[in-house]
């Protein structure tokens, strides 16, 4: 791969071929570009190791990946009503990480114009030059590349306001699971210890089978060892401790960047979750990361630059910090917060809140819905009272 030549070696190198560098290079491949593009990836296969649930009306541009959908979600504490949602002309869609990775890499495979390495690192990168004809050189464990663009979607160690650390498990069992088939649980059994919040997400996707995650909202990281031990007492209280595992997925999401985001070398942008895909007080990302491949792979078949992330409008970011902010605060009462919202909010404006649509109709029924002390509290920036760490990449 080392080359010699004054010119660059490809117009665009994508550092990283999970969710954002595979949609930007299906997106690439599928919009004929003629760009020359380089993917650099460690991994040499991809397994069914995540799955991506969002809100879309029934028919959508991601449909035919979409494995399974539903038109209601519930939230509820450890005792109380369940509040059950519906939204006519939506439904929760949840898609196979191994479907959407054999998809994005079929589409790349058949683009001559686009190369993936597979089983290769990249390691440092170094801006050539100033001006419109700058280069950046991405160096690798197999040599150096020169492009005139580079995305670089990385796992990046942030340190965050909140932490949701989840583990969970797609099982099978022998006899009917204790869910409702039609109704996924979004947020249940809602409840606090010294550790914050905790619930379970449960995704039934037959009458046997379900993805059932354990999730904490936590200032710090909760290793995997103690998520998956509280998942199994889960499983066990609910009778499911005999049902057989299928595949596991887990991982910790930053909620809230500390302050700004790192600024990318010339030549560079940080795209995926450490570019700012992730919505602060949610951890949704996958439509974003669609959105921001849709809107980059557009600018770059124009001839322009890579574009990255849109930055969070203002009224979005204030209310998400200080919604995390209120948690941090109050890390016992975050339950009447999430179950304030269920209660307050009309399912459709929860629905645009999560996903980057409120509108100020929603975003004032939030409001009222909270508490005020507790979020008055929180209107002016805080600082962390516990130093922030960083997630392990
Ligand atoms: C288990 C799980 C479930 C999730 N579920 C949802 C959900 O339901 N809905 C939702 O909206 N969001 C969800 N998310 C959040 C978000 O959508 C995902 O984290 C998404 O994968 C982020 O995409 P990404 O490209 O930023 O990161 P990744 O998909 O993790 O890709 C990063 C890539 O960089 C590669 N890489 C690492 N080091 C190097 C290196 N040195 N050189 C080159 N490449 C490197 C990695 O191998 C990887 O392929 C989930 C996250 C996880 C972990």
């Amino acid at each position: 791969m080392t080359r010699l030549s004054s010119l660059p070696d490809a117009d665009l190198v994508i550092i990283g071929a999970g969710a954002a560098g595979l949609s930007l290079a299906a997106r690439l491949a599928r919009s004929h570009s003629h760009l020359q593009v380089d993917v650099i990836e460690p991994r040499l296969t991809y397994t069914d190791d995540r799955s991506w649930c969002f809100w879309r009306p029934p028919h959508h541009d991601l449909s035919d990946l979409v494995a399974h959908s539903w038109d209601g979600w519930r939230f509820s504490g450890e005792t109380g009503p369940a509040r059950h949602h519906r939204v006519a002309g939506l439904r929760y869609q949840y898609v196979r990480g191994i479907d959407f990775y054999t998809r994005a890499l079929e589409r790349i495979d058949g683009a001559d114009n686009i190369r993936l390495h597979s089983g290769l690192q990249a390691t440092e990168l170094t801006p050539l030059g100033t001006g419109t004809d700058a280069l950046v050189s991405v160096e690798t464990e197999r040599g150096t590349i020169r492009a005139r663009h580079v995305i670089d979607t990385r796992p990046r160690a942030l340190p965050a306001m909140l932490y949701q650390s989840f583990t969970g498990v797609e099982i099978e069992s022998a006899r009917a699971l204790p869910f409702d088939v039609n109704e996924v649980g979004l947020m249940d059994s809602m409840a606090t210890d010294e550790g914050g919040m905790h619930f379970r997400y449960t995704l039934p996707l037959s009458p046997t089978r379900a993805l059932v995650e354990w999730t904490r909202f936590s200032t710090t990281p909760v290793p995997a060892a103690i998520l998956t031990a509280e998942l199994e007492a889960e499983l066990n209280r609910l009778g499911l401790g005999d049902a057989r595992v299928i595949r596991r997925e887990g991982g910790i999401l930053p909620m809230g960047a500390i302050g700004a985001l790192p600024v990318s070398p010339p030549g560079v942008v940080f795209a995926g979750n450490s570019g700012g895909a992730l919505r602060p007080a949610s951890g949704y990302a996958f439509l974003r990361i669609q959105a921001w491949a849709r809107a980059c792979a557009a600018a770059l078949d124009e001839g322009g630059p890579a574009i990255g992330h849109p930055t969070e409008p203002w009224l979005r970011r204030s209310l998400d910090r200080i919604f995390l902010q209120a948690v941090r605060a109050n890390p016992e009462r975050t339950p009447e917060y999430f179950l304030a919202l269920a209660t307050g909010v009309p399912p459709a404006g929860l629905v645009r809140f999560l996903s980057d649509a409120a509108r100020l109709t929603d975003y004032a029924r939030l409001i009222i819905s909270l508490p005020k002390i507790p979020f008055l509290r929180q209107v002016v920036p805080q600082p962390p009272s516990v130093q922030p760490v960083a997630v392990p990449a």
